[in-house]
């Protein structure tokens, strides 16, 4: 049975970028609570520097959970000096996220190194790293959750980019276990094209690795792929169909909106969003 959003309000979780970073993350947290939500996902911008302790709190004190925390240092690097910074940049992000009580730290894993045209050594790293950061979450209480995205940032953003590709990922670094610390954060921006995905979908839920599922929906025309993202209903992607196999494949935690739009919603008052949001998920999702 899909899950019926529009009585559940709870399993909606809201990434704070929806929000456009327009306020400090105090005032997201209290305005993410009062709309009835049951979970946010932090960006490091908003907790790094900050008081992460005291941050926890009031997520808590709020009724609040942490989906996920977002997101990893991009790992590949041209120098060993290079990589070894940006693992332990992440280690230090895992070791917040343990504070924030988040149920994982997302990984947007990174493309090629500067001038770089060996796309099969980076992912090389990123398994490497990940295999590391592995035992570190185990350590610390915190799940990792690869994220593939849209082949369109291979080269920039994450040399990971199939479904399938992050699940066999999960096999080699982690092996087979009924009980996963590694596994995939779906995101129908970056899944959706894929003539494989429903299939993927069901390996991933056998596997019991879906991790996170992200919802927004992919505009025709868009205008920029990193910051054109729409509201679930708006574009041309079958959101429901996509949150359908992923609960029955067993997916039973947040449905979290992650909607990067420079050009509207960020320009949006944080409750208006937040009150489109919660209508679009019993609607649209
Ligand atoms: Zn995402």
């Amino acid at each position: 049975m899909v899950r019926d959003l529009s009585a559940d309000l709870k399993a909606c979780a809201i990434n704070t970028a929806t929000l456009g970073f327009q306020a400090p993350i105090k005032e997201v947290v209290e305005a993410v609570a009062r709309a009835g939500f049951g979970a946010l996902a932090p960006w490091r911008r908003e907790v790094e520097g900050g008081d992460v302790p005291a941050i926890a709190k009031q997520i808590r004190d709020a009724g609040l959970k942490v989906s996920g925390y977002c997101r990893s240092t991009y790992i590949p690097a041209n120098t060993r000096d290079g990589f070894r910074s940006n693992v332990e940049s992440n280690k230090r992000a895992i070791m917040d996220a343990a504070v924030l009580g988040a149920d994982t730290f997302v990984m947007v894993v990174g493309g090629l190194p500067l001038h770089s045209k060996d796309i099969a050594g980076a992912r090389q790293q990123v398994k490497d790293a990940t295999a590391e950061l592995l035992r570190h979450g185990k350590e610390l209480g915190v799940r990792l959750s690869l994220e593939p995205l849209h082949p369109v940032y291979a080269a920039e953003r994450s040399c990971l980019t199939l479904t399938a590709e992050a699940l066999d990922w999960c096999d080699e670094i982690e092996g087979g276990t009924l009980d996963p610390w590694l596994g995939v954060c779906l995101d129908v921006y970056h899944t959706w094209w894929d003539p494989n995905v429903l299939s993927s979908i069901a390996r991933a839920g056998a596997a019991r690795r879906i991790f996170n599922f992200h919802v927004c929906d992919w505009l025709v025309p868009t205008e920029d792929v990193l910051n054109d993202r729409g509201m679930m209903g708006d574009g041309v992607i079958d959101v429901k169909a996509l949150r359908a196999a992923v609960e029955a494949a067993g997916y039973r935690s947040h449905v979290e909106a992650e909607i990067f739009s420079v050009r509207n919603w960020w320009t949006r008052a944080i409750d208006e969003t937040l009150s489109i949001t919660r209508e679009r998920f019993a609607t649209a999702t």
